[in-house]
């Protein structure tokens, strides 16, 4: 810009920074200090935006933020989303509520109000302040499913009652919610339903099963599979998920979803035992455990919708994702990685 006139080159530094600030939205993120929430305040503040993150640090910690804390554009809250919130910001993504059977059996009460009076209580904000809101749902809401793969036209098979029900029960009443807010008060809603997803800054005592078989592998210490490990599951790296998750907020107003997000690669969970002991180099055994209440058989995600619709398909293999999963476990486990 050399050539021109002093004024001139200002006022086009000026208009180009006026631009970016228009693209720059302000985000809110519940559940930001957890597993998914820290990578997508990441995501969006290399994207240029600002993020203001709740949680309640029940499953999350400052340390996931660690990249996060010291950035003008990054503001963390201490709340819990049962209480009512008022934040100025144009766009809510709504992840808090604990995602590990063992996290979210600790207080199953809490994990209904989280999902349920959480919901309430942050479409009321979106209502408010007429911001699009995204609705981080669950595979959950299908149960332990009739019909495979699972399509979003299908209603589920879920028991009301039993040790899943506060998670599985909150998410598709706050399915519900986000619906008929969006009849009732012409709002934006988008739905999209995770199925399993994995990778660094998953809790090493979160219960789930990648993070257990990683880090019983690294410790040569014996895999758990719970039941005879013919049971399947679909598993998606975070940052395939975490485009997912920009590709339905990026959707045309009035596109709600539900929207299935995940990997529709399935594998028994033997045969996650027994890759993880193979990239480990591990000297671990497996052994059987009682399988958990409700757990369901077969679970693998039909993506035929997130494909058409938002263009969106994860690119990761399991095994690809899993050397960078054992990467950061490994180097947790030694020290070199902090958590919370
Ligand atoms: P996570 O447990 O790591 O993160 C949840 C976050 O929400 C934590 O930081 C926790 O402290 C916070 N939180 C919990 N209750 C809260 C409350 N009442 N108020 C404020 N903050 C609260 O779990 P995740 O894997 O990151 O899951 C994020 C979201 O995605 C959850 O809603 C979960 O149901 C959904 N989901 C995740 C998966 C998956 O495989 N990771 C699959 C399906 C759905
Ligand atoms: N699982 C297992 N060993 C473990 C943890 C989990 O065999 O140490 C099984 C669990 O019973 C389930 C599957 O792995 O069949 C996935 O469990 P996870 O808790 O990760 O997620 P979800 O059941 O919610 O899909």
């Amino acid at each position: 810009m050399g050539f021109l006139p002093y004024g001139v080159s200002c006022g086009i530094i000026c208009l180009v920074i006026e631009m970016k600030k228009i693209d720059s939205k302000q985000v809110l993120i519940t559940g930001g200090a957890g597993f998914l929430g820290s990578h997508l305040c990441a995501r969006l503040l290399a994207g240029g935006h600002e993020v203001v993150c709740v949680d309640n640090f029940f499953t999350g910690s400052k340390a996931n933020l660690a990249d996060c804390l010291g950035n003008p554009r990054f503001e963390l809250i201490r709340h819990d989303i049962t209480f009512p919130l008022y934040v100025e910001v144009d766009e809510i993504y709504n992840l808090a509520c604990p995602a590990s059977p063992v996290h979210y059996q600790y207080d199953p009460v809490q994990t209904t109000k989280t999902s349920v009076h959480g919901a309430i209580n942050m479409l009321g904000l979106a209502r408010r302040i007429k911001a699009p809101i995204l609705q981080a749902s669950t595979s959950e809401v299908y149960g332990d499913p009739e019909v495979h793969p699972q399509r979003e036209d299908y209603w589920g098979h879920v028991n009301p009652i039993g040790i899943r029900s506060c998670y599985d029960e909150g998410k598709r009443c706050a399915e519900t919610l986000f619906f008929d807010y969006s009849r009732q008060h012409g709002m934006s809603v988008k739905v999209a339903r995770i199925f399993n997803t994995y990778g660094p800054r998953m809790l090493p005592d979160d219960g789930r099963v990648v993070s257990n078989f990683i880090v019983q592998a690294l410790q040569n210490q014996p895999i758990t599979i719970y039941g005879n490990g013919t049971q399947t599951r679909s598993f998606c790296y975070v940052d395939d998920l975490i485009d997912g998750f920009l590709a339905l907020m990026g959707s045309p107003e009035g596109y709600t979803g539900p929207v299935n997000l995940g990997n529709p690669t399935e594998f028994s969970i033997k045969e996650l035992a027994l890759m993880i002991i193979e990239e480990t180099g591990s000297s671990s055994t497996l052994v059987n455990r009682p399988l958990p209440g409700d757990d369901p058989v077969r679970r693998c995600p039909d993506i035929t919708r997130a494909r058409e619709d938002l263009g969106w398909e994860p690119g990761v293999p399991l095994r690809q994702g899993l050397k960078k999963t054992i990467h950061y476990f490994d180097r947790l486990l030694s020290g070199q990685e902090s958590f919370g």
